[in-house]
């Protein structure tokens, strides 16, 4: 018996193996195209970013060392171009290129996938790479040696493409992600992806979601990468991942069938179309176990365990059955840990499946124990009978035993009631008597029985806020630090005193921090005869990143300074540092103990206080600005957050907005380009000395923070004439005075430009950088046929008293 197996990666290697161990004396040739097989493509990334040192390490077997061990007739260099499935036949070129024919008896594909590379205007530049091999590996290693790195750009947010973002950013490059949808790691629910775009934030990467790239220039050393927003990034160097197909050139010129999803459609026993040839790994299409229907699933682990099921089939006839995978992935994104399994809430409704999803955020371990982090995780279930169809976990530590239980209860038809019931190993260091996805289990099952009827972030973004009212139970410092608009804040133990303040007329949407506390408060509210009443499913913790508006900064052209280990920094600038450690404490818990311990030490003494919250290091900014201390640093490494303070004179305000009542509020009337020059300085002037402050657009004002590519909007015979009369974006301004038909202007930015003054469209940036709230006028907009649409993303809508409620809180209103 002859078997040639085409690719000796993942799926080929395994599949080689096995054969010999299950025939010894059948004639077995491994054909491969590059110089290497069976090596760790999984790892390729690390060794890039310098986390594996060794370019030995990533490969598990030599041709030489694999064809000695299990008698195999390793062929590197030598690509399969041609099958003849009638003759039982493959036409091989050598790497001179010269071509020979083999026979086979049996034959494996498993040629994997390769990198999609668009047609993009100077796509082919030099310093722009993709990653599938140790060739590309090798390509970029050597461009990262031998060149200054101080900016990269990388194409796509799938897992590949962000562990080469966080590997860049470990060779020190500022790391700019661009990326097509609204979200990174398509595989997982915008509310999960959330958290991980927070984390990326707070990490320095700039993200740019919901744009494509249209071209890439060469400008001297560096490549200029063009988005589709007409925003344009300067880059040392590009890395493309925007995803990968499945090798199937190769099969279909053979005639093998190939399935609706575009890859090798093969039978329950892996076997093509075309009796014995096999295919495997992800050049494959396989039905998918909870849909049926096939798909494509680019992953090592189904890649291996296909090769061992084939081998069998070839060897002793088709006789063991392939299940199918369920997408069970993995990934590091800097400290985070995102995995998933099964099907996600976005798939269920792409495929009209009913589901329910619940959000839950627990301890990795039992948070007295140290260490503790949080982890997030999403179920989404039959409504009926509770039957799991997916999960996705976020966090630091232990995602990947939870997700791994669950994807194999997904596998064995498991339900949620099936999380409550199972078994855990649990010792505090490991786990809590209650574990994640026990809580998962518990929340879900209270979601069907109609116990915690629910409501998603989604429900409140798009919902009109008049018809519900907001509750926010959390504790009225955990209020200060930011909510959900319009809310109204009665903490959960104040609430049966408290019920008057409620009304009863309309729905109740409960909140509090994760959602804990928010169930308590409905089961309150029903018992009190409170009628529709629903909790925030994940609660503040979970709407947060999810409506977070992200801001970049240009990168500067040097490289990011990394952060080490925040001990050695603290033990140098500091000594008498008074500790506090708040690990596996959810917020509130590490914000009131830093607040209680600042209240028990002198004026000028610093706390250093340590944290797992990944929300602490922001509260914390935003309370010592409001309580007069000084924040000296804010760190992290690893999931922990280190901020030290330096106790100051206390201040006796308890808001950040009425803080000293020094908020300023600007009215931009006008549309010409010097008073919007005047309006963004006086502001950034007055944010950068730690005030509140508003710009309220109204009428002509509304054209400065137009967009510069506009979606398609409807409008109505005047909102068309008043679009044809009105500047488009704030790039066609014109000067209040010598406009001289808008060549005043254009000279404007000239001057501006040569004396190193930032840009209109930059000191704009600066200002929603610096925190200033931009709200557009509601009455002009519907007066001037404006649609929400055409304004940047950043701004508010609000009307006068929006406006007058900032006015109330401020000490200077301008009108210009
Ligand atoms: C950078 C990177 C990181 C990854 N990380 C992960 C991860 O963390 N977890 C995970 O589950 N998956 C990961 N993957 C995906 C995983 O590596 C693949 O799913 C798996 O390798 C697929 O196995 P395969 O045998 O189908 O293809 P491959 O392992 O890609 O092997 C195919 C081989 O076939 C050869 N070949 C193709 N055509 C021919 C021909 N005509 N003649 C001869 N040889 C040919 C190719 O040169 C290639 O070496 C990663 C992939 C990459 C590139």
């Amino acid at each position: 018996m002859k078997h040639i197996i085409i690719g000796g990666v993942a799926g080929g290697a395994t599949a080689a193996a096995r054969i010999r161990r299950a025939d010894e004396s059948c004639e077995i040739i491994l054909l491969e195209k590059g110089k290497y097989i069976s090596y760790a493509n999984c790892g390729l990334p690390y060794y890039i970013g310098g986390v594996i040192t060794e370019r030995e390490r990533l490969f598990l077997q030599t041709p030489q060392s694999f064809g000695r061990r299990f008698n195999v007739d390793v062929r590197v260099e030598n690509e399969a171009v041609a099958i003849d499935t009638a003759n039982k036949t493959v036409t091989i070129r050598k790497a001179n290129r010269e071509e020979y024919i083999e026979h086979f008896d049996k034959l494996l594909l498993s040629p994997g996938a390769s990198p999609i590379s668009p047609k993009i205007k100077g796509i082919d530049l030099e310093g722009i790479f993709t990653l599938r091999n140790v060739a590309d590996t090798d390509a970029i290693k050597n461009y990262l040696t031998t060149h200054d790195i101080n900016n990269a750009v990388v194409v796509g947010a799938g897992f590949i493409g962000l562990e080469m973002a966080e590997n860049l950013y470990h060779t020190g490059a500022n790391v700019s992600i661009v990326e097509k949808l609204d979200q990174v790691m398509p595989p997982i629910d915008f509310s999960m992806a959330a958290l991980v775009h927070e984390h990326l934030i707070q990490k320095g990467v700039s993200l740019y979601l919901e744009k494509s790239v249209e071209e890439f220039e060469k400008k001297d050393d560096k490549i200029e990468v063009k988005l589709s927003s007409g925003e344009s990034l300067i880059a040392d160097m590009v890395i493309l991942s925007i995803g990968v197909r499945p090798e199937t050139k190769l099969a279909s010129e053979a005639g093998l069938k190939i399935g609706t999803a575009q890859g090798i459609w093969v039978d329950d026993y892996l076997q093509t179309s075309v009796e014995n040839v096999y295919a495997v790994g992800d050049a494959i299409e396989f039905p998918h176990p909870l849909t049926g229907k096939p798909w494509l699933n680019y992953l090592a682990n189904p890649a291996n365990r296909q090769g061992r099921i084939v081998a069998d089939n070839m060897v002793f006839g088709n006789k063991t059955k392939y299940e199918g995978a369920i997408g069970t992935s993995i990934a590091k994104v800097f400290d985070l840990t995102v995995a998933s399994t099964g099907l996600p809430a976005k798939q269920l409704i792409a495929l009209d499946i009913p589901y329910k999803s619940s959000t839950t955020h627990s301890s990795s371990h039992a948070s007295y124990y140290p260490n503790a982090t949080n982890i997030t995780l999403k179920l989404t279930f039959d409504p009926q009978n509770g039957k799991i169809y997916g999960a996705q976990g976020v966090g630091i530590d232990g995602v990947d035993k939870r997700i791994d239980q669950i994807a194999l209860l997904i596998k064995t038809g498991g339900t949620i009631y099936d999380l409550i019931r199972l078994e855990h190993a649990y010792a505090p260091p490991y786990s809590s008597a209650k574990d994640p996805i026990a809580i998962a289990g518990y929340v879900a099952s209270n979601i069907i029985s109609g116990k915690m009827p629910v409501i998603y972030w989604e429900d409140i973004k798009t919902a009109d806020p008049d018809k519900f009212t907001l509750l926010d139970v959390r504790t009225t410092e955990e209020f200060s630090l930011g909510s959900i608009p319009k809310s109204l804040n009665i903490p959960v133990d104040d609430l049966r005193s408290r019920l008057a303040e409620i009304p009863a007329d309309k729905p109740i949407y409960v909140f509090c921090q994760v959602g804990l506390r928010g169930y308590l408060a409905q089961q309150i509210l029903v018992g009190n005869g409170f009628k529709e009443v629903y909790n925030l499913s994940g609660g503040y913790r979970s709407y947060k990143p999810a409506v977070a508006i992200i801001r970049n900064t240009k990168p500067e052209n040097k490289k990011i300074k990394q952060q080490n280990s925040v001990q050695p920094i603290m033990e140098k600038i500091l000594k008498n540092v008074i500790k506090l450690d708040t690990c596996g404490l959810q917020c509130p818990g590490p914000i009131l103990k830093l607040k209680n311990r600042i209240d028990e030490i002198q004026e000028g003494e610093v706390l250093e206080v340590t944290s797992t919250d990944p929300g602490f290091a922001r509260d914390a900014e935003a309370w010592c600005k409001m309580t007069g201390n000084t924040l000296i640093s804010n760190t992290d490494e690893n999931g922990k957050y280190t901020v030290v303070v330096e106790k100051g004179s206390p201040k006796s305000c308890k808001t950040l907005t009425s803080c000293d009542g020094k908020g300023k509020t600007l009215i931009l009337f006008s549309q010409e380009l010097d008073k919007a020059l005047a309006t963004f300085v006086l502001a950034n002037g007055a944010a950068a000395t730690g005030q509140k402050v508003t710009i309220f657009f109204t009428f002509w004002g509304l054209n400065v923070i137009k967009k510069v590519k506009k979606p398609q909007v409807k409008k109505d015979i005047f909102g068309k004439m008043f679009n044809i009369m009105l500047p488009s974006s704030s790039l066609k301004l014109k000067l209040s005075k010598f406009s001289m038909f808008g060549a005043g202007g254009k000279m404007m930015r000239y001057i501006m430009k040569n004396k190193g003054i930032d840009s209109l469209e930059s000191l704009r940036q600066q200002a929603l950088d610096n925190g200033v709230e931009f709200i557009a006028c509601q009455m002009s907009m519907d007066v001037m046929g404006v649609k929400r649409e055409e304004l940047m993303d950043e701004v508010t809508v609000g009307g006068v008293a929006t406006y007058m409620g900032r006015a109330d809180e401020a000490n200077v209103n301008l009108f210009i």
